[in-house]
């Protein structure tokens, strides 16, 4: 078994439901559209409880400035790396390198969406991804888009814009998932959003997708009560690692 999770930044549940490529994924998945998220709602603060299964209080992040843990829980990489797994990551927003600590990871491509611009700094990243996992035996892989977020910010959230980027990061994940049919997939966000602006309890920014498509997940089937630290204990199962004994979330499967 093979792992690859795909999180697409600010992407609302709701923004599926005009996309041909998410329908046709879902139809496949295992599906949650009402999941949550962790407080407050924000990139790094989710991104770390996602990768380190517990809220924010606990693993310290509460900003997009990454802090290092005063007693630290192991991340997914560490589990994974110290099972003799293989991990890999491509993302373009640079402060997500702090997700896994040195020694975790056999690969890793970063090119910045503040750069090159999210759009095409989201095909270079997913190109790359495809490239890498063709060539090499990686267990655990984590491609990160941040195009939707970016668009949600400059135009709002559930507008034409934040839609067609939705629409097109949906493009990214048919193309990966066709090149690399040994993987079971997982794809989810790290929050939603509302307006130009998203870090609230409101559901708009609480609720995120999360679909499973592979061995032990039912095609068509809906899964109750998920949460973003659901996804960690998750992978580990999937791969038959046994979670951190820190870990708060529970497995899907
Ligand atoms: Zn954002």
């Amino acid at each position: 078994m093979k792992v690859l999770l795909i999180l697409v930044d600010g992407m609302r549940p709701e923004s599926l439901e005009g996309v041909p490529e998410a329908q046709e994924m879902m139809g496949k998945s295992a599906c949650a559209l009402d999941a949550v998220t962790v407080m407050p709602s924000v990139t790094l603060p989710c991104h770390m409880s996602l990768f380190h299964s517990v809220d924010p209080g606990r693993h310290g992040t509460t900003t997009n400035t990454y802090a290092p843990q005063v007693r630290p829980v192991n991340g997914l990489c560490e589990v994974l790396v110290r099972a003799g797994k293989k991990c890999a990551f491509f993302y373009n927003w640079e402060p997500l390198r702090d997700l896994s600590r040195p020694g975790s990871l056999a690969f890793s491509y970063f090119c910045s969406g503040d750069y090159l611009g999210y759009g095409p700094a989201n095909e270079k990243v997913t190109r790359a991804a495809i490239a890498c996992l063709k060539e090499e035996d990686v267990d655990f892989a984590f491609l990160y888009l941040g195009n939707v977020d970016d668009t949600g910010h400059r135009y709002g959230w559930m507008g034409q814009e934040y839609l067609d980027a939705v629409g097109k990061s949906w493009k990214n994940i048919a193309e990966i998932t066709a090149a690399l049919p040994g993987y079971t997939v997982a794809v989810t966000a790290d929050h939603g959003g509302h307006e130009r602006s998203h870090g609230t309890d409101l559901p708009e920014d609480l609720t995120i997708p999360i679909l499973f498509r592979g061995d032990g997940f039912m095609p068509g089937s809906k899964i109750e009560g998920a949460g973003i630290l659901d996804i960690a204990p998750t992978v580990a199962r999937l791969l038959g690692v046994a979670p951190d004994r820190e870990w708060e979330g529970k497995s899907l499967v």
